[in-house]
């Protein structure tokens, strides 16, 4: 058997332990004689499964008892709708920070339900930097604030959250969910594709303070109203129940294994730094991002030359340091370091592109 250092933007890598974990459970899930992809969802032993992945994720996030946990389907894209639709209904309006596709994403799906309204963008330099708020800029009337906590394709992040008030603030962090330690508490709603940092794809968690849920547009379908999968635990039709298990594993591990997400930050930090170290100093490669706001999950790097990148991907793949391409919308290269990205990979990569800087620089 091999594995490869797999630095994908998601799906993405996974600990070890969890899928060997995972594969130990896969044919007789604690003597129950099934797989947990075979159970019913409303079997008790399943129950069991998703009970321990809320409790966990409550745990390791410090998720204070005023905010629900949904267990929901549909990608992050599907919360670009179903925030509006659920949160869009005092005012009608919402302030976004444009900082890259997904967030224009967000805003551009918003403004289907209302006003959209763009505080800020970095669109004006390719997103490589995080704009200053005026919150002289900020709508006093806005239902929602929304940002992009990390940006993914970019490889930028909020190191410093927008002064809101009383304007419940909104985050996508499906790309930093689980990397740090947050203050759930300075949020409205939080929400993450899972396929990033927490499981495989086809899960998104969504966190949501309780007052924000129950004033749903008439519009909204049942399935986007967030108060129907409130009240019925995430359970109101069958829920991802495989990729739920599988983020109750990473929780577990993170919980046990790595001790907690100030550890988690810890060795996220010291991986970066790693990566960022040698970019610093290359004189072949270098990053494309504000040094301020470089993110600690996704680390997009170029050569300068098209034709060199392109032959330090395919080397790089040859040397089974997989998924280093840049996002199609920006080429170049993105070395993705989410949580299951051992300290290894990260050094050893390095060592490739110093490599690679003498052979070709
Ligand atoms: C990957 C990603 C998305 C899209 O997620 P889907 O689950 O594919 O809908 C949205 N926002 C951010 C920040 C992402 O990294």
């Amino acid at each position: 058997m091999k594995r490869v250092y797999n630095f994908s933007a998601g799906p993405s890598v996974l600990p070890e332990s969890v899928l060997r974990r995972a594969a130990d459970e896969m044919l007789d899930y604690q003597g129950s004689g099934q797989s947990v992809m075979e159970m019913s969802h409303r079997s008790k032993i399943y129950e069991g499964i998703i009970g321990s992945a809320e409790s966990l994720l409550r745990e390791v996030m410090g998720i204070p008892s005023n905010y629900k946990v949904l267990f929901l389907q549909g990608g992050a894209s599907s919360q670009f709708a179903m925030v509006p639709m659920n949160l869009m209904n005092k005012n009608h309006k919402a302030d976004f920070v444009v900082t890259g596709q997904w967030a224009t994403k967000a805003q551009k799906e918003a403004s289907r339900y209302g006003e959209a309204h763009i505080v800020a963008s970095s669109k004006d330099k390719t997103f490589s930097y995080i704009p200053d708020l005026d919150p002289a800029a900020f709508s006093k009337d806005a239902d929602y604030f929304h940002i992009c906590m990390n940006n993914t394709i970019y490889g930028t992040r909020f190191t410093k959250l927008p002064e809101t008030g009383d304007v419940p603030l909104v985050a996508d962090i499906s790309s930093c969910i689980l990397s740090e330690p947050i203050d759930v508490s300075k949020f409205g709603l939080l929400y993450a594709g899972a396929q990033k940092n927490m499981g495989p794809a086809g899960l998104t968690v969504v966190i949501v303070r309780e007052d924000l849920i129950g004033n749903a547009m008439d519009i909204t379908p049942t399935m986007f109203n967030y108060q129907i999968h409130a009240d019925n635990g995430s359970m109101y039709n069958t829920p991802p129940c495989y990729a739920i298990y599988i983020c109750m594993l990473v929780l577990d591990w993170i919980k046990n294994e790595i001790g907690g997400l100030e550890k988690m930050k810890e060795i996220n930090e010291h991986k970066a730094g790693i990566l960022y170290d040698f970019l610093d100093q290359s004189s072949l490669f270098k990053g494309t991002v504000v040094k301020k706001d470089r993110s600690i999950m996704n680390v997009p790097f170029v050569t300068g030359s098209d034709e060199l990148d392109a032959k330090f991907v395919k080397e790089a793949t040859a040397a089974d340091f997989v998924n280093l391409k840049g996002h199609r919308s920006v080429g170049g290269m993105r070395a993705s370091i989410y949580n299951a990205m051992p300290v290894e990979g990260v050094e050893k990569l390095v060592e490739f592109m110093r490599d690679f800087e003498k052979k070709n620089g």
